[in-house]
């Protein structure tokens, strides 16, 4: 399953961002930040304590079972009369979820979290960051293993000379990607691959802000 990755923000963040706001609803979400344990109910309920704690009064919370689905609206007229009491909602989503609350709500919307990347599951409580959607991908040439994303200094064209026994000089504990590139080559017989030379990077593949149309004719059915 591929979710959305967050910590939390600081106290002293948060309250400097709420700042002159009194009055807060704070709103968690029941997917992704649930299973991170950063916005799900216990740590809404912590947050409201923390809030009332530093002088804020918490006209009340809600979790939104997905905070990014445009349905959300419904979920949060339920608590219509807790929000109208707010100066500020506290969205304890990733920002995907603040932003589309946002679009739903007169009053502003503060993020609890900072949103890290995008990830797959590999166990419980295990995620790892699988593309960082550079735009660019050289998957290709790399035997569907992704440098850019799992080599520490992103390089596309072979390893640096820190690998020491297949593990990264930068973290001991994890495999060199590149290492596990040229083992995945090796056994495909494509070892060529790796001469292949990588140009510099295009940062600027990405449109922004992102946004694409693909014309019906073109959709694949
Ligand atoms: S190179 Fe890596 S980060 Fe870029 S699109 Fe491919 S998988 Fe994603
Ligand atoms: S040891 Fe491997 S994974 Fe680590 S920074 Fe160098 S090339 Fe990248």
């Amino acid at each position: 399953m591929i979710r959305s990755i967050t910590k939390q923000k600081g106290t002293e963040e948060i309250v400097a961002l709420l700042e002159g706001i009194e009055r807060v609803f704070i709103v968690g979400c029941g997917t992704c930040v649930t299973m991170c344990r950063t916005g799900g109910a216990p740590e809404v309920e912590e947050m409201s304590q923390r809030l009332t704690g530093v002088g804020k009064f918490i006209t009340g919370t809600m979790m939104i079972p997905v905070a990014c689905d445009e349905i959300s609206h419904e979920a949060l007229s339920e608590h219509d009369e807790a929000i109208n009491q707010a100066e500020a909602a506290l969205i304890m989503t990733c920002a995907f979820g603040v932003q589309t609350i946002g679009r739903q709500l007169q009053i502003p919307v503060i993020p609890a979290l900072d949103t890290l990347f995008i990830a797959k599951e590999r166990g419980v409580g295990l995620f790892e960051e699988i593309c960082t959607q550079c735009g660019d991908c050289v998957l290709g040439d790399t035997g569907g293993l992704c440098p850019v994303t799992s080599c520490h200094k992103g390089l596309v064209n072979g390893p640096c000379g820190g690998t020491n026994n297949g593990k990264c000089e930068i973290d001991p504990d994890k495999d060199c990607v590149w290492t596990l590139i040229y083992d995945r080559l090796k056994a495909q017989g494509k070892l060529d691959r790796m001469r292949r030379y990588q140009p510099p990077r295009n940062n600027q593949v990405s449109p922004m802000p992102g946004k694409i149309f693909i014309p019906i004719e073109e959709r694949s059915e």
